[in-house]
């Protein structure tokens, strides 16, 4: 195990993404994408160093998907190793843990069984988790598989930070209660931040700002997740690129009233609400963005919605700790507007954050500090490496 190659799988109910490392200088020495899987056409980008290819096949599921993947790995032209015996182990990002996992962990049996007992939270990815898990079980026996959950890293939030006020037996019978997600990112970028800082993570409170097309925060208080900003499912919190983001229970009820059933409403809130919703110009905020800029109010309005919710959940997660010490940005938006990290962080001079624009402006994808030296509150951009975490965690269970 002296030169571990780790596999990573992230598999979603039609797609597939993977990267293999090198764990000797956390290399990505391949990665690629199967997508439409099991629903004709699918198509599997591979790439290796500077070289994709791109192929069409006809996947049936997972297990199928997979094999390609491992021909690609091994194959003439494509491969990066001679054979599947160099892969020691296999991790799998899997979304939901439910309240039995706080940590990544060993596959096993039991782990597969605790995996389907969550399906009901998390109905569209667990299974396609499971999917990979299985397939990889199959493919390459005696090889570990290791599961690092989505929801783990917020399973330290105290009781007060997850309960919902509704009646207490909804909690009792059903877990119905906050679990939050992206927590493989939060746990990343709040550790790297503390390495850039040159900080112990055991004494910051550093609040983390996951801004992608799902977006979420989090409150870690010596690296450990005391709140955070999704909630049993994954449309609540700030405002996304389709996901509303925090709603009154009652708007819901009123629209339910008006005939509108359950399945028709997930898709209202997790599909056409957010940027997209409000300034029914796009999802992607960069098109938000250019349409504001030229006068659009709606995009205007999505723009200054999506600035004032994070502003605010910053704010109150400062407050939940008792100060803070850094703000982090990650994720497409958090690593790539600007605009953004500006429009969220003025205001926040009153708590002591403040952005310096020369080290702002035009930053992306990149690590850096970007608050003004005299910022009592150090505000970072950390470009997030869930597949790199995840690898690591699979390294050291599986050794
Ligand atoms: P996902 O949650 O699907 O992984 P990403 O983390 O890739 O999403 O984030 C996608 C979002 O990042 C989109 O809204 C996109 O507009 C935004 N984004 C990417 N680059 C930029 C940029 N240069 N300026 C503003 N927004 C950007």
């Amino acid at each position: 195990m002296h030169k571990m190659k780790i596999l990573v799988l992230n598999c979603g109910s039609s797609s597939l993404k993977y990267q293999l490392f090198d764990m000797t200088g956390e290399v990505v020495m391949a990665k690629g994408l199967v997508e439409r899987i099991g629903i004709g056409g699918s198509i599997v980008k591979h790439t290796k160093g500077e070289d994709s290819t791109v192929r069409e096949h006809d996947i049936q599921d997972h297990a199928q998907a997979i094999k390609i993947v491992l021909d690609l790995l091994t194959g003439p032209g494509t491969g990066v190793i001679a054979s599947l015996s160099e892969i020691s182990a296999v991790g799998h990002r899997v979304v939901h843990g439910g309240e039995k996992h706080a940590k990544s962990v060993l596959i096993s049996d039991d782990v597969i069984k605790g995996i389907e007992e969550c399906v009901p939270l998390a109905p569209l990815h667990n299974p396609a988790n499971l999917m990979g898990i299985t397939a990889m079980r199959k493919l390459l026996p005696g090889v570990h598989n290791v599961a690092a959950f989505d929801t783990a890293f917020h399973q330290t939030m105290p009781q007060a930070a997850y309960i919902y006020g509704i009646p207490f037996e909804y909690y009792e019978r059903d877990r119905v209660r906050r679990y939050s997600f992206h927590g493989t990112s939060h746990d990343f970028v709040s550790a790297r931040a503390a390495e850039i800082l040159g900080r112990p993570l055991d004494s910051l409170k550093i609040v983390t700002c996951h801004l992608g097309n799902g977006s979420s925060l989090a409150a870690v208080d010596c690296g450990k997740s005391v709140d955070a900003s999704m909630g049993m499912g994954t449309s609540c919190g700030v405002l996304m690129g389709t996901r509303c983001g925090d709603v009154d229970a009652s708007v819901l009820l009123h629209i339910m009233e008006q005939g509108v059933g359950a399945s028709e409403l997930s898709d209202i809130i997790h599909k056409k609400s957010g940027l997209l919703g409000v300034s029914g110009v796009s999802s992607d905020l960069r098109d938000v963005e250019k349409a504001a800029d030229k006068g659009d109010r709606r995009a205007k309005l999505a723009c200054e919605m999506l600035y004032r919710s994070v502003k605010k959940y910053i704010a109150s997660f400062a407050a939940v700790m008792g100060g803070v010490d850094a703000i982090v940005f990650t994720a497409g938006i958090g690593e790539n507007s600007d605009l953004t990290r500006k429009a969220v962080v003025s205001g926040l001079e009153f708590m002591g954050a403040k952005i310096d624009d020369a080290k702002n402006n035009g930053l992306r994808g990149k690590e850096a500090v970007i608050s003004a030296d005299d910022s009592k509150v150090k505000v970072l951009v950390v470009p997030t490496n869930e597949e790199l975490l995840i690898a690591r965690d699979t390294q050291r269970l599986a050794k």
